[in-house]
Order: structure tokens, then C-alpha cells, then sequence
């Protein structure tokens, strides 16, 4: 492929939502931007497929209302939600492996395991609100609160059994997508606390309110036209040169030369990019500490959402087992039926190994557990394991191990030279969630804007 340079202000890597937040917004301040995306679409993290002639998503999806920036985005983009749907009877599966149908908000766990869940959702909530989002780390106790693990916290503060399971599989499995015990309970607070505040915004009516019209990529896609040929797609950056005042980033086929740059990939990424000078010490020992989760995204297709004919809303929870979660995400016009899992941390390590034969008769045999024999013949089954994709290599979203964050936190945002960083990873408000990733893209074109006003 011939070799073509463009000239910028801003050179922008990564196209999902962060990178092109970053651009959109450094765009209608006048500076001229380019987004270089390795892969041959943008949304990075959001993809839509196709389901009965209607968007569905392989990776993130739902909006909650606390996400104002993402409110914000969606009416300038001019792009809609709708409700997702969830009514009828839920289901819990409890230990002994005994399906469980039940109407409202809270599962019937059992009265010790509600009062100790509740006991501790309460006393999370209450750590929760006296961090600040955007730096955890600050937290007079920070480093107490990041040397033990989410897994030891549980075991010290949670009497019940059944509780701090259904505890663990939530922030765990639901959302760092890592074992309790790799994380530690600062860092599972700083989840929270990004997200709203409670533990609570971690309910399916809170975190997983809305579906996208058109799909969640259509964020991507719509900000992608309106920048026109400065996306540039097929361009895997591999090299970063810099020095005071100016980038130059080579991709295949392509070369940015800009006056500041954006790198909006996840900092685990960072890694695959050869600069020049090096990164200084700090910040290469940073993204070696981040690693990402561990996410497989199953949608099982069906002629009908055939469980809502039951009365089921399709929607459940199951602590012990693969399918651990299960969600109806069937088209807003049930032109089909679809059922979705997630396959989180040690599950999607675990079924990651077996052959995908066998893992597809489990994760349907766990399905056909929340909604009944039907769930094990779907007319399309769909898998996305987001650490086999070569841009991101995992999911949700990356994070520290115990201790990482109170030593790493304050260099996550540090600009280097004419570098700043955006993705949702180092996102406060919104951490790991779209919403996060908008707000950082703001904030490093933000930055960026103050680097390359005329002097
Ligand atoms: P990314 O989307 O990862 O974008 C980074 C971009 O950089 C990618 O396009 C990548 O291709 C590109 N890139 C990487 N390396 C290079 C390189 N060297 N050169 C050029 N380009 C490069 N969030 C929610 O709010 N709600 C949900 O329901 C939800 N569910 C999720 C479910 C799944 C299965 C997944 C995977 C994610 C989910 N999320 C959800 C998280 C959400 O999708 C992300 O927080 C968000 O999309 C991250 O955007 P980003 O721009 O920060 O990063």
C-alpha cells in the first residue's frame, strides 16, 4: 500500500468512543484533527451485527440515566433509546442448582443472605461515596483500601455465604470481569463510585435502562460521518515519535504529523506501540500493571422471544453457575428472540479452554436453566470473546492489581510530552462504561486544545 502523509494539529489513535469524543469535540473547536483506527471499523468496543433485520450488539450496549454525558451525546448525534425490556418474572437459580421465578426487584435469596447482602451493599455504598471518582487514590485511607483484596473484604465483612457469592459474582464477574481475588477493594469501590455512586446504579433498572436505536456502534458511526475522511481506517499504529510540540505516528499505509496527539486505546494496547524516545519509566510501569478482564459475549437466537409467551421477562441471576447472568436483548420489535450472557473472569477462562462445541451445549443447557427446554435449540448462537480480538485483548475494561492503584493512579491521565490519554479505563465518572469514555475523550481534547492554541 503506497505510503501517504497527513498533516494535523491533533493526531488522534483509536477510533471508539473516547478517540472520536476526543476528535468530535477538538473538531468544533476549530483545530484539525485526524483519527488513525486499526481496525476496519470504528466503535472499538461497540459493534452492532444484525437480528432479524434489526442492530444488535457483540459488545457494550446499555446506558443508564445517571450517563449524562452520554444523554448529552446521543441528542446531538440525534440518536434515540428505548426501554429494555424486562417485564414478566425473573429468575434466580440458587446453590443447589433449583430455578427460581419471582416478580420485582429482589430475588429470593433467603432472609440471612438479603440482610447480610443489604448490611453490605450498605457499607460498600458508604466507602463508595467518600471517594472522589476522578481520583480514588486521594482517599486518606487509599492505601489500606488497596492492599487488601475484594475477596479478603468479603470474607472479613460478609457473615452469609449466599451473600458475598451473589456479592462477588456482581462486582467481580458483573463488572472487573477478574476473580475477587486479583483486585482490590479500592479498586472495586472506585467501580462503584464511577458508576453512579451505589451499588444499587449496579441494578439491572439502573446500569442496563436503555438500549440504543440502531445499536450502541451507531455513537461511533454517526461521529465517524460527521469527521468525514479524517477517520482513517486498516491503520494499526505502530510507531509514536515525539518531542516537545510535535507527533508523528505510523500506521500501515499512513503517517500522522501533528503538533499533540491522543493515544485513545485501553493502556494494556499502549504496550503494542513502539515510541520514540521511549515512554519515561513511570508510565511504562504503569500499563504493565493494567490488565484487562475476561469477557465472552453470547447472543442466542430465536424465531421468538418465545419466554415472554411464559410470562418470563427473560432476565436473571445465577451466582453459581457459567450462564451467570441472562438478559433478553431481543430487537425492540421482537422481529426475533434474543437471549444474552456474559461469560466473565474465571467463567470465561474456564470455558475458553473447551472446545466450542462443548461450550456451546453448556452456556444453552445454562440458558434453558432461567427459561426452559427452548433456550437449548437457538436458530443462531453468536460468540464474542473480547480477548481473542487483537484491539482490545479483553473486557470489560482494564484494571490494577492489589496495590496498583494508589501507586499508579495519578500518572494514569499524566500527559507525556505532547501525548494525553484518553479511553473509559482512565475514566472517573463513567469508569469502563461508555459514558467514561466520552468524558475522557472531552478531557484529553480539552488538554490538547490548551497545546496547540497559537502562541
Ligand atoms: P475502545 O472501544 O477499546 O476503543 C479503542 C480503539 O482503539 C479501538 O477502536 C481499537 O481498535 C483502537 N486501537 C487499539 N490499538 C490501536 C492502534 N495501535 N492503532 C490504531 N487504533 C488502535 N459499556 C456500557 O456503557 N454499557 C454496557 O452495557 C457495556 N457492556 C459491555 C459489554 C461488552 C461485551 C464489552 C466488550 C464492553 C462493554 N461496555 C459497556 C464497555 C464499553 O463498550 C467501553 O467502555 C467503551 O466502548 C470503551 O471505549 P473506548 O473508546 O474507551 O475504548
Amino acid at each position: 500500500m503506497p505510503e501517504r502523509t497527513i498533516e494535523a494539529e491533533v493526531a488522534v489513535v483509536g477510533g471508539g468512543i473516547a478517540g472520536l469524543s476526543a476528535a468530535t469535540s477538538l473538531a468544533a473547536s476549530g483545530a484539525d484533527v485526524v483519527v488513525l483506527e486499526a481496525r476496519d471499523r470504528v466503535g472499538g468496543r461497540t459493534w452492532n451485527t444484525e437480528i432479524g433485520g434489526e442492530a444488535n450488539e457483540l459488545g457494550g450496549q446499555w446506558v443508564a440515566p445517571y450517563q449524562s454525558a452520554m444523554h448529552e451525546l446521543l441528542e446531538e448525534l440525534g440518536i434515540e433509546l428505548f426501554p429494555s425490556f424486562r417485564e414478566g418474572s425473573h429468575t434466580y437459580i440458587d446453590p443447589a442448582g433449583r430455578s427460581h421465578h419471582y416478580e420485582g426487584h429482589d430475588a429470593p435469596l433467603g432472609d440471612a443472605a438479603e440482610k447480610a447482602f443489604g448490611a453490605a451493599d450498605a457499607k460498600l455504598d458508604s466507602m463508595a461515596k467518600e471517594l472522589d471518582p476522578e481520583a480514588p487514590w486521594e482517599h486518606p485511607d487509599a492505601r489500606g483500601l488497596d492492599e487488601i483484596t475484594f475477596e479478603s473484604w468479603l470474607q472479613a465483612e460478609v457473615g452469609d455465604e449466599t451473600a458475598r457469592d451473589l456479592m462477588r459474582s456482581w462486582l467481580a464477574g458483573g463488572f472487573l470481569a477478574k476473580p475477587a481475588h486479583t483486585f482490590s477493594l479500592l479498586q472495586g469501590l472506585w467501580m462503584i463510585s464511577g458508576a453512579g455512586g451505589t451499588f444499587e446504579l449496579f441494578e439491572p433498572e439502573q446500569c442496563l435502562a436503555f438500549r440504543v436505536v440502531g445499536g450502541s456502534q451507531v455513537i461511533s458511526l454517526r461521529m465517524a460521518e460527521l469527521l468525514g475522511d479524517r477517520v482513517v481506517l486498516n491503520a494499526p499504529v505502530r510507531d509514536v515519535r515525539w518531542s516537545e510540540g510535535s507527533v508523528e505516528v505510523q500506521a500501515d499505509g499512513v503517517t500522522a504529523k501533528a503538533r499533540s496527539g491522543i493515544l485513545a486505546v485501553p493502556p494494556n494496547l499502549t504496550n503494542a506501540i513502539r515510541f520514540e524516545p521511549v515512554l519515561p519509566a513511570w508510565r511504562m510501569r504503569m500499563a504493565q500493571a493494567m490488565s484487562q478482564g475476561s469477557i465472552n459475549k453470547v447472543l442466542a437466537v430465536y424465531e421468538t422471544p418465545f419466554w415472554r409467551d411464559e410470562g418470563l421477562s427473560g432476565q436473571g441471576f445465577a451466582p453459581y453457575e457459567l450462564v451467570r447472568e441472562l438478559y433478553d436483548n431481543s430487537p425492540p420489535s421482537a422481529s426475533a428472540g434474543v437471549l444474552t450472557t456474559f461469560l466473565a473472569g474465571e467463567n470465561a477462562e474456564r470455558a475458553g479452554r473447551l472446545s466450542a462445541a462443548d461450550r456451546r451445549r453448556e452456556v444453552l443447557d445454562g440458558m434453558a436453566k432461567y427459561v426452559g427446554r427452548r433456550a437449548a435449540e437457538p436458530v443462531d448462537y453468536i460468540e464474542t470473546d473480547w480477548s481473542g480480538q487483537e484491539w482490545t485483548r479483553g473486557a470489560y475494561g482494564t484494571s490494577f492489581g492489589p496495590g496498583g492503584l494508589t501507586r499508579f493512579g495519578d500518572d494514569l491521565r499524566r500527559p507525556v510530552g505532547p501525548i494525553n490519554w484518553a479511553c473509559t479505563d482512565i475514566a472517573g465518572v463513567g469508569h469502563i462504561h461508555m459514558e467514561g469514555a466520552i468524558r475522557s475523550g472531552r478531557l484529553a481534547a480539552a488538554a490538547c486544545l490548551k497545546a496547540v492554541a497559537p502562541r
